[in-house]
């Protein structure tokens, strides 16, 4: 049987290209509350926290109690950390619209998880930006995981749109709030394919008025930043 670091290693090696970035590190840290717990269990359920993308530096990700309903990124330890009440919040937000729209348990199941993906990709976003040396944006930042979004988690692009429409008029969705903001994260992702992710439009998650100029859009940030999320071993 081979050393297990040199099995690890081969098993890298052999899947290069397909592997999660070994750039990237999760850490759960104990949650402090059974509403916490099942925050966590959620959030490590929803396979949100991964990326394929080439990061320019190693990043630590952590999950972990907090005070506040919070999502940060820390550029000195080069650490995005995810608060468990802000999980908690984002469920039982979109559980709450589900039950009024009466919409079945799995659908309110399938946007909350592409919700923790929007919230992950955003961080991301905020990180790529900064070790790429741009000065700090929330715009940018939802570019950046427009464009990351749509390579890491291509299933989950229509219903990543939905639910940051969803959350959009909830005040306190850390960097997920602000109908602006959340027409023009929905143009981008449309505007990625405006055919494949037509329902966008349909939705009404991005302005009518708007939707011709998205693919436009995506473009101009796709030729902007695209060099920066480019997949590892591509
Ligand atoms: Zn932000």
């Amino acid at each position: 049987m081979p050393h297990p670091l040199i099995a690890l290693v081969l098993s890298m090696t052999s899947t290069l290209g397909a592997a999660p970035s070994p750039d990237l590190t999760v850490r759960y840290e104990p949650a402090g509350s059974p509403r916490a717990e099942q925050a966590r269990k959620l959030l490590a359920d929803s396979g949100a926290l991964k990326t394929k993308i080439k990061l320019p530096k190693p990043v630590e990700v952590v999950a972990r109690d907090c005070d506040e309903p919070r999502a940060t990124w820390d550029g000195e330890e080069r650490r995005i950390a995810i608060c468990y009440s802000l999980v908690d919040k984002v469920r039982r937000t979109l559980t709450g619209i589900a039950q009024t729209e009466e919409a079945d348990a799995r659908t309110a199941a399938h946007r909350v998880d592409a919700a923790l993906t929007v919230l992950f990709h955003h961080q991301l976003g905020h990180a790529l930006g900064a070790m790429n040396g741009l000065p700090d944006d929330e715009g940018q930042a939802d570019r950046f995981a427009a464009l990351t979004l749509v390579a890491d988690a291509p299933k989950r692009v229509i219903r990543a749109a939905e639910a940051r429409h969803l959350l959009a008029g909830h005040a306190g969705v850390d960097h997920l709030s602000g109908p602006e903001e959340s027409a023009t994260f929905a143009c981008l992702l449309y505007g990625a394919d405006p055919a494949k992710h037509a329902p966008i439009a349909k939705g009404g998650w991005v302005p009518a008025e708007r939707a011709p100029t998205c693919a436009d859009e995506y473009n101009r940030a796709k030729s902007a930043i695209g060099g920066m999320t480019v997949k590892a071993g591509a």
